[in-house]
């Protein structure tokens, strides 16, 4: 690997601000200065409160699986090494038919790259119809056995859909689960991947910072 600050890697998690979108029944994103040089503090300090499914973030089995692994117990190797960004081309959901076309392998890490990418994250409130993970889907990459699964908005699951059923489907199966991620500035193909959520003592999930880099 080349060094994580040299200009061959791209940031593809979002920025984290006060009042950013979220998911409709999850606490709203409050990021303000509770220390400020301007009115007389020693230093600026901020506070920040915030559903720990906010913006870019790992998803812990214990989100959907009663006194399963906290994010603080996730291996390393589940959001770091090699992973490969799928471009799919269905404009409302990642069925299987289309995933079958991409022959995934047991312990890779795919990340999918939906219309979502362009489209939710330039919206200033939650995006309803994003690109999601139909069942069957979810059902394929369970059996397939992938390590990690990646997605490019707030859930695997759609909103309109059954997401619950989504998450047990993957997080029962051992697959670990990225949500979030803006992916538009990287195209299909193979990465480095490097994903760390914050070690938050036994969470259903903890806010992340994604970058990954083309190998050659
Ligand atoms: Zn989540």
């Amino acid at each position: 690997m080349s060094e994580p600050g040299g200009t061959d890697w791209i940031d593809v998690s979002v920025t984290v601000r006060h009042g950013m979108p979220h998911w409709p029944d999850n606490p709203p994103i409050v990021m303000q200065r509770a220390m400020d040089i301007g009115l007389g503090h020693a230093c600026n300090l901020s506070h920040i409160a915030m559903g720990v499914h906010s913006g870019t973030h790992v998803d812990a089995p214990v989100h959907f699986i009663h006194h399963g692994p906290g994010v603080d117990q996730m291996p390393l190797a589940a959001t770091m090494g090699p992973a490969r960004v799928i471009e799919i081309a269905h404009p409302r959901e990642i069925t299987a038919d289309e995933l079958r076309g991409h022959s995934l392998r047991a312990g890779e890490r795919v990340l999918f790259r939906t219309s979502n990418s362009p489209r939710c994250w330039q919206i200033d409130t939650f995006v309803e119809d994003f690109v999601y993970i139909c069942e069957q889907a979810a059902e394929y990459l369970a059996e397939t056995r992938v390590r990690t699964v990646g997605v490019d908005y707030l859930s695997v699951g759609g909103y309109h859909a059954d997401g619950a059923k989504i998450h047990r489907t993957l997080l029962a199966a051992g697959i670990w689960i990225i949500e979030g991620l803006d992916l538009s500035a990287v195209r299909a193909g193979s990465y480095d991947l490097i994903c760390l959520p914050v070690k938050l003592h036994g969470s259903d999930g903890a806010p992340a910072r994604a970058i990954l880099r083309p190998i050659t």
